[in-house]
C-alpha cells in the first residue's frame, strides 16, 4: 500500500512527460560544454549552467571550492592540478526525512579529445560526450525534483543535491563532501546511467587507482652502462609481479594499464611511471592487496641504486547492499512496475559515488540516470525517451519517499 494518492501521482507523471523536448535540449546543451575532469574552466561552465537550470527549485545554493589536487605526472613529477568547483543545493534542511541526490559534472573526455559534439543517431538515440554519463541524468534529476516541489507532498521531506566535479577520477576532492552529506541523509539517489537495458546496479566492486614511480640512475649506454640503474627494468618487474597477483584471490583483479618512462635509447633511464587499477569484491580484500603490494615493493627496493614509490590508493570500497537497500530496490521496482517498466537489479564490476555513500551507511540507488551505453568511449549514446521514463521513475520515488513508503529501519 502506498500513502501516495492517484491525483498527485498522475500530476507529477504528466509534468515530467511534458518536459520531454526541454530535457532533450538541456542534455544536448550540457554535453556540448567540454567538462573533462581536469578541464576546470569547462566543469565550472557546466556548474554555472546547472545553477541556472536548478534555480527554479528555489533551494539554498552553495559553491564548494575544490582545493588543488596533487597528481603524479607521467614524467615522475608531483604537480598540482586544479579542478572545477562543486555545487550543493539544499531544500527544507529541517525536515525529518532527508534525501541526498548526487550526479557528477565531469566527463572522461579531455578538452583536446576529438569527441566533443552531440549528434542524432536515430529518432530515439543521441551520441555525444557525457550524454549518458551523466548529463542526461542531471537533467532528469532536476525535472523530478520540480515535479516533487509542485506536489502537495513536497513539504514532508527535505533534499540535498551535490553536483561534483571529479567522479571520473575517483572523487578525490568530493569524497569528503559526500561523507558530510551522508551524515544528514536517510537515503541516496545517484544519477549514473543505467545498464543499456534499463537495469539498475546492485552490488558493485570496489576500486583503487595506483601509480608506481620507479627511480634509478642515468648513465651513458656506451661509455658507462655499468654505472646506470635501469628504472624501466625495475618498473617492468614490479608490474609483472603485480599482474601475477591476478587469480590469487576470488573477485580481485589487477590491471597494469599505463607505462611511461625513459627517453633517448643511448641513456640508461632513471625514471619510469606505471599506473594500475585494482578491483575488489569484499571489504577485506583491500588490506590483502595492500599487503601484497608492500611485499613486492619492499623486495625490489632492497636493490642498490633503485627505488620504487607507490602513489594513490583505494578510493571506492565495494558496495554490498544490506537489507534496507534491498527494500529500497523493492520500492524502485514497485515504482517501475506502476510505470509499466520491469526493473532488474544486476551486480557490476564498475563503481561510482554510490560505493562511497553505501560505505557511509546510506542505502542508495546509483543508476537512476538515462539508459545509455558505450560510456567512456567515442561511441557513447543515450536513449532520448528514457529522459521521461527515468524522470518519472525518480519523481515517483521522491513522492513515495515523501508519502512515507520507505524508511531506513
Ligand atoms: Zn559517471
Amino acid at each position: 500500500m502506498s500513502g501516495l494518492d492517484a491525483r498527485a501521482r498522475d500530476d507529477a507523471l504528466a509534468f515530467v512527460a511534458e518536459g520531454a523536448d526541454t530535457m532533450r535540449a538541456e542534455t544536448i546543451a550540457l554535453a556540448e560544454i567540454n567538462s573533462g575532469s581536469y578541464h576546470a574552466a569547462g566543469v565550472n561552465r557546466v556548474r554555472e549552467a546547472l545553477a541556472a537550470l536548478f534555480a527554479d527549485l528555489d533551494a539554498e545554493s552553495t559553491v564548494l571550492p575544490s582545493p588543488p589536487l596533487e597528481v603524479l605526472d607521467d614524467d615522475g613529477a608531483l604537480r598540482e592540478r586544479s579542478l572545477g568547483d562543486g555545487l550543493r543545493l539544499r531544500k527544507r534542511p529541517d525536515a525529518p526525512f532527508q534525501v541526498f541526490l548526487c550526479g557528477h559534472m565531469d566527463t572522461v573526455f579531455p578538452k583536446d579529445h576529438p569527441f566533443q559534439a552531440v549528434r542524432e543517431i536515430d529518432g530515439d538515440t543521441l551520441g555525444g560526450p557525457g550524454v549518458a554519463d551523466l548529463k542526461g541524468g542531471l537533467v532528469l534529476m532536476h525535472r523530478a525534483l520540480l515535479a516533487l516541489e509542485r506536489s502537495p507532498l513536497a513539504g514532508k521531506i527535505g533534499w540535498e543535491v551535490l553536483l561534483n566535479p571529479d567522479e571520473e577520477i575517483g572523487s578525490p576532492v568530493s569524497a569528503p563532501w559526500i561523507r558530510e552529506a551522508a551524515e544528514r541523509a536517510d537515503v541516496g539517489l545517484i544519477y549514473e546511467p543505467s545498464f543499456p537495458d534499463g537495469s539498475l546496479a546492485g552490488r558493485r566492486k570496489g576500486s583503487g587507482n595506483f601509480a608506481l614511480l620507479a627511480a634509478g640512475r642515468a648513465a651513458h649506454a656506451g661509455r658507462e652502462h655499468h654505472l646506470g640503474r635501469n628504472a624501466i627494468r625495475l618498473l617492468s618487474e614490479a608490474l609483472v609481479a603485480i599482474d601475477e597477483l591476478n587469480g590469487q584471490r576470488p573477485g580481485v583483479t589487477f590491471n597494469p594499464g599505463f607505462v611511461h618512462g625513459g627517453g633517448a635509447v643511448n641513456i640508461v633511464p632513471d625514471t619510469a611511471v606505471g599506473r594500475f587499477n585494482i578491483r575488489v569484491e569484499e571489504p577485506e580484500d583491500t588490506a590483502w592487496c595492500e599487503r601484497e603490494l608492500a611485499a613486492i615493493i619492499d623486495t625490489l627496493n632492497a636493490r642498490d641504486g633503485l627505488s620504487l614509490e607507490l602513489h594513490g590508493g583505494f578510493t571506492r570500497p565495494p558496495k554490498v547492499p544490506g537489507p534496507a537497500n534491498e527494500r529500497l530496490f523493492d520500492l524502485a521496482r514497485a515504482c517501475g512496475a506502476s510505470l509499466g517498466v520491469e526493473l532488474a537489479v544486476k551486480p557490476t564490476g564498475g563503481c561510482c559515488d554510490g560505493n562511497n555513500l553505501a560505505a557511509a551507511g546510506v542505502p542508495n540507488i546509483d543508476t537512476l540516470g538515462v539508459h545509455g551505453g558505450n560510456i567512456h568511449s567515442s561511441d557513447e549514446w543515450m536513449r532520448v525517451s528514457s529522459l521521461v521514463e527515468r524522470g518519472q521513475l525518480s519523481a515517483l520515488l521522491l513522492l513515495r519517499l515523501a508519502a512515507g513508503d520507505w524508511s531506513p529501519a
